[in-house]
Order: structure tokens, then C-alpha cells, then sequence
């Protein structure tokens, strides 16, 4: 399959907004893929290589894409520079320069074949070292001398980290269906299989080349991670046990970092909330996992949380932001000691338990643990009523927890991957008082500052994920709660997420300074919810013309790096907020 297939499909789904159009493009683009191609051209429509959890990046930096520009265009770097000055954009930049190339040259090229590019990319991604530089250089200048400009925008695009077709997981999951699986009513079953794997590519080889079949005998595999099932919320224990059927467990909701551990025999590895590989944050972590569960083969989930050895009291979730670092891990292990809360497993020896109860998975966890005072399984009582939910709360804040985790016990409490549900309802300490609840919200746009921010960013335009629509909806504009050190670093820290226009997913009538790709999340906390006929977050949903505002925001300080710009609060649970808000209002 010539690669030229890819840039001409990424050409015309970067010329249209329309998610449909999107998706019919992508359909036609894997029904003309070889079946043994379609993981990789899942991939690379993605920008990627492998799934996002192998953590394999291409990472060319700009400098080096110049250096290959020059050498396979025969142009001067100087002017490459200048002519990326005007178009801001590498690939931009190579498609120009190269079709002035082209026009000169009489021979014909030897067609780009996507394996070809899949290896080049591959071998660019692995290349480590010294004179790593120089061998991803050759490789390059190599793809672009045999690539038609169009070719080279996109390669160029791709290695920088710069794609940014707009193919969300969502329209690739429409369109492996469309495609390969009966049509797109069949899109849950194959999204389960994603959720519990996490990985596009596998999920679409699977379908194309064992159909709706192979999808339905998906099942969880040791170090895949699995998309974390998400609570919802509800200000009371009367309404809990309400949605809950008059009764639930009730569970300690422990403030550290939620870990999904994987284990096989001697292995562990470590998975963030955002999947990612976190191992060498916490070699501690793997120890206890490595002595204290006993099961051959495991995938827990729990809660890591940094503790004070001596007292045995749970320290602040703050402190484990110190395990954030490549060196002087070893200070950091004996200074901020952690211990693990398990709360859930999904698979043991063989046996794969999302599709099983709580209850039952509950019985599966304990027996997959030897206890020990450091990795115990979460703290638990099954309530009745309300006044029982309100003691063990108390009690759960006097231990130092954020509040609670309340669980269905339902033969439905299935394990729902990658969703937020009502199985799970958390129960906090700030939902009591009206709008002081935080909200992770993503950066979209910025505006410039005035007086003392002059040349900084003065406040922030930011969005609640649509998760229906998958879009991010604005929802407020945030100037307050930035350090000096903030107003510094934010800048630098988005430089990178620029966007020449409003991206395509972003949904603003606020015309803002700068905009950004959506993906840098920030907890916020506001003062209340408003309707808004500016914010176009849930738009038309409680009003026709209005939409939801946070208003009064302040930045908390907590940049929420644990979570992708999918895992920000929804526009959903805005109106949730607006309406509970309401509510107490009513009441008092
Ligand atoms: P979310 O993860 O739901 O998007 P969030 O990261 O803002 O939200 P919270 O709303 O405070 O976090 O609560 C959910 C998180 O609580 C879980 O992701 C998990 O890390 C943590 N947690 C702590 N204890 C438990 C428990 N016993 N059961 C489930 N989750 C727990």
C-alpha cells in the first residue's frame, strides 16, 4: 500500500470540521487497507507508532527536521527557517520547499510504500545513544528524498508530533464498525474491546480480520492496561443510597494517585490513571506488589498514597509529586515513603473479572493479596442508611481520606471500563457547601495580559470535555489563583500546544488570543454556575441560547498532568453541578 493513500485521506479529513465527513473518510481509508496493515495505519492516522502506553515517541525536534529538510531539498537551512517563520508549520514548510524541488527534477521517484515509512518512523523511534541524532537525521532526509511533497508535509508533521488530523479514539472506533463490523450500532462491542485494552491497533486488526466474533472474545491481557471505570458525584447520603437501591459499600476515598498494577510472575509494571508506564516513579511500589500479591497473575487497581512510616498517618496528595523525577529517586523513596489501598481487580490467575460484580471482585482481591500493613485492600463497611454513611465518612476524614468511594453491590456493578457511571458515587467533604467543589477543566485558549502581565497570558479560556459530541465546550475564563512562577511557566509549558486557529474540537464564540490543541488540564474551583449565553458549555441543554459558566474561578495550583483532556470534568457533570446547586438553594 503506497503511503500517498494516507496523505491524500489526512488532506481531505484536514479540510473539513464535520465529525461524519471525518469518519466516511477514515471508513474508505481502511477498506482499501491490507488487513495485515490496518494496527499500523490505525496508528499513524493517530500520529503514532503503538498505543500510547508503550510510550514510544518519534521525538525529532525541530532543529533536526530543518537538517533533513535542507538535505534532501538541497536548500539552505536559512531559508527554511525563514520559510517556516511564515508558515509556522514544518510540514507546511517541507511541501513548499520540495515542490520547487520537484518542478526541477525529470526522473521519476520509487512510490512510498506505508511500510516503508511505518519501519523508517520505527527505527527513527528507537534509535538511542550517541550519534542518535545523526542516524534519525539520514533516516529522515532519507523518507523526504523519496516522498512527493504532500508525502513530506504529512512524514514531517507526524515526526514532529504535529499531526493533528483531528482523529479522535471516538471517529476511529465509528469507523473500524462502519468498516469492519456490521455497521456502527456495533460500535459498543467493539469499544469495550478498546476499553479493555487500550490499544486502537490491536482492537482493529482483531475486527478486520475476525469481525464482530473475534471482537465479542476480546478478553483483558497482562500488561494492557485497562481504561479506569470513573465515579460520579452526589452531594448527600440520603441521595446516594437512593440511586444506590437503600444500599451500597462505602469506601474510603484515599487522596494519592490511582495506580493499575499488572503482574506476571516476577514482572510488575505500574499504569497511571492516563495509562502510562509509572514504575520508576515508585520502585517501592513494585517491591510491595512483588512480595505481598501472591497471585501468578494479577490486574489490581488501588490508590497510592504518600505516607508517614512512623505515625502510619496518610500524608497529602501534594507530596507524591515529588516521585516526579528522573533522578534522585532514591531520596525521594525514603523521604516520601508511599503505601497502596487496593479497591478493585479485573483479572487473576486467568480469569478475567470486569464482567463480574463488585462484590465478587472484591472476594478475587483479597485472595490475590497476602496482607501486609503497607498494601492492604481499601477500607469498607457495607451501609444501610444514611446516618451510617455519615459516620464512616467522618471517620474516613478523621483517617485523613478525601471522603468516599459508595459502590453498588447490584449484579450489574459490573466493571465498566473507561466509563463514569453511577455504580460509583463519590462523596466528599466540599460537596456540602455549594460550589466549592474543583473542576478539572482544559486550557483552549489564552488572552494577553494588561499592566503587571503585560507580554504574559492574563487569563486562560477554558473548556469541559463533551464526551457525546467529543468536543470541549468553553466554560469560563480564568485570571486568578497563577504564582508569578505560574504566569511564567504557562507560557512556556503551551508553546508547544499552539494552534494557528480554534481547533477543530474546541467550540468558543470568545475569540481568544492564542489557541491551543486541548490538552493541558487545570483544576479550578469556582464560587457557582451560571447560565451564560457566551459559554458554550451545554449549550441550549437547561435553556435554548444559554449555556453553563463557572464563575469566579481560581486556579487550585493542581496541574492535573494525570489526566488527558478526555478525563476533564464533562459538560454532563456541569449540569449536574448546576442543578444540584439549584437544588440546595432551593432547599435552604
Ligand atoms: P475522576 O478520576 O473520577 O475523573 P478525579 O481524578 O478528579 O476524578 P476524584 O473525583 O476525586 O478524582 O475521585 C476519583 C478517584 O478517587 C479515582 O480515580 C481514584 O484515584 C480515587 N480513589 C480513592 N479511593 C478509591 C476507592 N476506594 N475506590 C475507587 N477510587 C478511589
Amino acid at each position: 500500500m503506497n503511503y500517498a493513500k494516507i496523505a491524500d485521506a489526512y488532506e481531505k479529513i484536514e479540510a473539513t470540521t464535520k465529525r461524519l465527513e471525518m469518519t466516511d473518510l477514515l471508513v474508505e481509508l481502511l477498506k482499501n487497507t491490507p488487513k495485515d496493515l490496518i494496527n499500523k495505519v490505525v496508528y499513524l492516522t493517530q500520529g503514532k507508532l503503538y498505543p500510547d502506553f508503550e510510550g514510544i515517541e518519534i521525538g525529532v525536534a525541530e532543529r533536526l527536521a530543518i537538517k533533513a529538510l535542507a538535505r534532501a531539498s538541497g536548500r539552505g537551512e536559512k531559508e527554511i527557517e525563514a520559510d517556516l517563520q511564515k508558515s509556522g508549520d514544518i510540514g507546511g514548510t517541507a511541501q513548499n520547499l520540495l515542490s520547487k524541488k520537484r518542478q526541477s527534477m525529470l526522473f521519476a521517484q520509487k512510490a512510498l510504500t506505508v511500510q516503508r515509512v511505518y519501519e523508517v518512523l520505527d527505527k527513527m523511534a528507537k534509535t538511542s545513544g550517541s550519534g542518535a541524532v545523526d542516524t534519525k537525521m539520514s533516516l529522515l532526509a532519507g523518507l523526504l528524498s523519496d516522498a512527493t511533497p504532500q508525502e513530506a508535509k504529512y512524514i514531517m508533521r507526524t515526526v514532529t508530533g504535529n499531526l493533528r488530523v483531528g482523529i479522535a479514539d471516538m471517529t476511529v472506533l465509528d469507523a473500524l464498525a462502519i468498516a469492519y463490523g456490521g455497521g456502527k450500532e456495533n460500535r459498543e462491542l467493539i469499544e469495550r474491546a478498546y476499553n479493555i485494552s487500550s490499544d486502537l491497533g490491536r482492537v482493529a486488526n482483531v475486527v478486520a480480520e475476525k469481525g464482530l466474533e473475534g471482537i465479542k472474545r476480546f478478553q483483558v491481557s497482562v500488561f494492557e492496561p485497562i481504561r479506569p471505570m470513573l465515579g460520579e458525584r452526589l452531594a448527600s447520603p440520603e441521595e446516594i443510597l437512593d440511586k444506590l437501591g437503600g444500599k451500597c459499600v462505602a469506601e474510603y476515598k484515599y487522596d494519592g494517585e490511582r495506580i493499575q498494577l499488572h503482574k506476571k510472575g516476577d514482572k510488575v509494571v505500574l499504569f497511571s490513571r492516563r495509562l502510562e508506564k509509572i514504575s520508576s516513579q515508585y520502585p517501592d511500589a513494585v517491591d510491595l506488589v512483588k512480595e505481598n500479591v501472591v497471585a501468578e497473575e494479577a490486574i489490581l487497581e488501588g490508590e497510592c498514597v504518600a505516607m508517614d512510616l512512623e505515625t502510619g498517618e496518610m500524608r497529602p496528595f501534594q507530596e507524591l509529586m515529588h516521585r516526579r523525577r528522573k533522578y534522585g529517586i532514591a531520596e525521594a523513596i525514603s523521604d516520601y515513603p508511599v503505601s497502596l489501598f487496593m479497591f478493585d481487580a479485573l483479572y487473576v490467575d486467568g480469569k478475567d473479572y470486569t464482567q463480574e460484580p463488585f462484590q465478587k471482585r472484591r472476594k478475587a482481591l483479597e485472595s490475590a493479596l497476602k496482607e501486609n500493613i503497607r498494601l492492604t485492600p481499601a477500607k469498607q463497611v457495607l451501609v444501610r442508611n444514611a446516618k451510617q454513611l455519615e459516620e464512616f465518612f467522618e471517620e474516613a476524614i478523621e483517617d485523613g481520606c478525601e471522603g468516599l468511594m459508595c459502590k453498588s453491590v447490584g449484579k450489574d456493578s459490573v466493571y465498566q471500563a473507561g466509563a463514569r457511571g453511577w455504580q460509583w458515587i463519590k462523596y466528599k467533604r466540599d460537596y456540602k457547601s455549594e460550589m466549592t467543589d474543583t473542576v478539572d477543566l482544559v486550557v483552549v485558549g489564552a488572552f494577553y495580559g494588561r499592566g503587571k502581565r503585560a507580554g504574559n497570558y492574563g487569563a486562560l479560556l477554558l473548556a469541559a470535555y463533551n464526551k457525546k459530541q467529543d468536543t470541549f465546550e468553553t466554560v469560563t475564563k480564568c485570571g486568578t489563583g497563577f504564582t508569578d512562577k505560574d504566569l511564567a511557566e504557562i507560557p512556556k509549558m503551551m508553546q508547544k500546544h499552539k494552534v494557528p486557529k480554534k481547533h477543530s474540537r474546541v467550540l468558543s464564540t470568545l475569540e481568544a488570543d492564542v489557541w491551543f490543541e486541548p490538552t493541558v488540564v487545570l483544576e479550578v474551583l469556582g464560587a457557582e454556575i451560571t447560565l451564560s449565553p457566551i459559554h458554550m458549555c451545554a449549550m441550549d441543554s437547561i435553556r435554548k441560547g444559554s449555556g453553563l459558566a463557572i464563575r469566579f474561578p481560581r486556579f487550585t495550583g493542581k496541574y492535573r498532568t494525570d489526566k488527558a483532556a478526555e478525563d476533564a470534568t464533562t459538560s454532563t457533570e456541569i449540569v449536574e453541578m448546576y442543578q444540584s446547586q439549584l437544588k440546595q438553594i432551593s432547599q435552604s
